[in-house]
């Protein structure tokens, strides 16, 4: 008897899948963990910029999107930038090439 679905494997994770439901062609990586679906978020809208590339409109719509977005969040680039000072300290490693 033949399988109804077929496995995948994950390419972030490794593991062997069996896509869901109305998903299953397009279904790259597992659900398992929040690193793979954020992955495969990034790369869903990373693949759908690039097929607007081309479009104009829908630049200037981004762009605009953003600006607005930033206006409405100032303080957000200040707020990642505090949050990594929980990084402990002997595993930081400040690189020379940073400063000149
Ligand atoms: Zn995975």
């Amino acid at each position: 008897m033949k399988k109804k679905g077929k496995s995948r494997k994950c390419p972030f994770c490794h593991i062997l899948f069996i896509p869901c439901g109305n998903n299953v062609h397009r279904q790259k990586y597992c659900c398992g963990t929040d690193e793979c679906r954020k992955v495969s978020h990034r790369d869903s809208s990373r693949r759908y910029r690039e097929s607007k590339r081309d479009d104009r409109k829908w630049k200037k719509e981004e762009c605009e999107r953003v600006k607005d977005w930033q206006k409405q969040h100032p303080d957000y680039w200040t707020r990642k930038k505090k949050r990594k000072i929980f990084l402990p300290t002997h595993s930081y490693v400040i690189s020379p090439r940073h400063k000149k």
